[in-house]
């Protein structure tokens, strides 16, 4: 049987609650920012124990509209090179130059000193991504400079529902934090983002953005660059229903990363990245390093030509400094994005992964590991 890189889980109990919510909001017709929006919030924002949570269309709303009430028309951002394209594109809708840096081999993420030698004058913003579900003890240290330097802490936290660090959850650490719902993130609503903070007034601008930048709902002035960034009550009742697992998800997910940590212990050739100290991870990605030089293309391809083990879905295999649409802002080599983003696979990870499962995963790396690396 394959082992598919990615499954959504929506169990028969949650398809019929999602099934009934949304037959409510059918019968009502309060089909956008209703009851589910407001269910959907207040839960998502309990489970990160932070003060306001806004709904939108998708993760990358979420980033632009953070960046937008930050403030970055026209200045720079610095964003990790080895993340996805969105985290840079929302920079550059929002108005501001992204600015990239490189990452901690360990992490996969920005330290203070790679943030640090990225800032300049213009500077107004710093985007962490916490890749995989790995959130960096250098994100007090980063904290810190951004404080000192005027500049806003943002976090892409689309890998990290449910994920924390000396306690505090993912999304909490900066001015804002963004999640996304896409399908494939460990709770899903279809379609959908999240802006977290606990700042009343990026609150309050963040509804306006959403909602075309009106001043009000019913209001038809229109008070800052906004667009129709808002979140359908279908979406939001799945969304609504979906996080109540993500405790039970992240457990499970953190069980499977356990056995592969223990197993891939004694095969010298393949390196996984663990958890910080302090670090809850959820394991959206479960990131495994290769030695220098390896054909990653080949080791995929026998993983599923031999053992049906999808290992697709980097995080990610071409840094954005490289993109074709973001090269207009490289600014010289990054050599450990470069690197990493190179030689790491992701191993499956399911929030509802069975026993024989993580043994066809792990009997396949570990042979073709052998094989190719000795
Ligand atoms: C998924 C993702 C996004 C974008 O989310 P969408 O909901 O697809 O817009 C942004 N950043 C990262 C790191 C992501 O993985």
């Amino acid at each position: 049987m394959t082992v598919p890189a990615a499954r959504i889980v929506f169990d028969v109990e949650d398809r019929a609650a999602v099934a009934a919510a949304v037959a409510e909001s059918l019968a009502t017709g309060a089909l956008t920012l209703g009851p589910h929006t407001e269910r959907f919030e207040t839960a998502f924002a309990a489970a990160h124990r932070a003060q306001h949570a806004v709904a939108v269309a998708t993760g990358t709303a979420a980033l632009e509209i953070a960046l937008r009430v930050a403030g970055v028309a026209n200045r720079d951002v610095v964003v990790p090179a080895n993340t996805f394209y969105a985290t840079a594109a929302a920079v550059v809708h929002a108005g501001g130059r992204p600015v990239f840096a490189d990452v901690d081999a360990a992490t996969f993420a920005l330290t203070a000193a790679s943030v640090e030698a990225a800032l300049t004058p213009s500077t107004k913003a710093v985007v962490l991504v916490h890749i995989g579900g790995l959130i960096t003890p250098e994100v007090h240290a980063i904290k810190a400079l951004c404080d000192r330097r005027g500049v806003a802490l943002i976090e892409d936290a689309a890998h990290a529902h449910g994920c924390s660090l000396d306690g505090r959850m993912a999304g909490t650490f900066g001015l804002a934090g963004a999640f996304s719902f896409y399908p494939t993130k460990v709770t899903t609503s279809g379609e959908g983002g999240m802006i977290l903070t606990a700042s009343p007034e990026v609150r309050e601008e963040a509804r306006i953005y959403r909602d075309q930048g009106k001043g009000a709902f019913t209001a038809n002035h229109h008070v800052r660059d906004g667009a129709s960034w808002r979140i359908s009550e279908l979406n939001a009742a799945a969304g609504a229903v979906h996080v109540q697992r993500l405790g039970e998800f992240v457990q499970h997910r953190r069980g499977v990363a356990a056995r592969y940590t223990d197993a891939l212990a004694s095969v010298d050739a393949l390196t996984p990245l663990t958890e910080p100290p302090g670090c809850v991870s959820n394991f959206y990605k479960y990131i495994v390093l290769l030695p220098e030089g390896a054909d990653r293309a080949r080791f995929k391809s026998e993983v599923a030509d031999r053992f049906d083990v999808r290992l697709s879905g980097e995080v990610y295999d071409l840094p954005l400094h490289q993109q074709p649409v973001l090269k207009k802002y490289a600014n010289g080599a990054l050599p450990v994005a470069e690197d990493v983003c190179a030689r790491h696979v992701c191993l499956p990870v399911h929030s509802d992964m069975r026993d024989d499962e993580v043994e066809q995963v792990l009997t396949a790396v570990t042979t073709v590991s052998h094989e190719m690396f000795g």
